[in-house]
């Protein structure tokens, strides 16, 4: 089992399971790789939403 962030090997009984809306599970070794890939989503996501609306608006056109 290794971190989806730093990809480091995490110990049986440490770490924390991330489970997202999606159903996708991600291990992280610590809190700070768990915040550091929730910040990468966040700011991934504004523009992937943007995007998504763009499309929508231009096939109801
Ligand atoms: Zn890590």
């Amino acid at each position: 089992m290794n971190c989806s962030y730093c990809s480091k090997q995490i110990r049986p009984g440490t770490g924390t399971m991330y489970v997202s809306r999606i159903g996708a599970i991600s291990y992280f070794c610590s809190s700070r790789c768990y915040t550091r890939q929730i910040e990468l989503k966040r700011k991934l996501n504004p523009k992937e939403i943007r995007k998504s609306v763009a499309a929508v608006k231009q096939q109801k056109k």
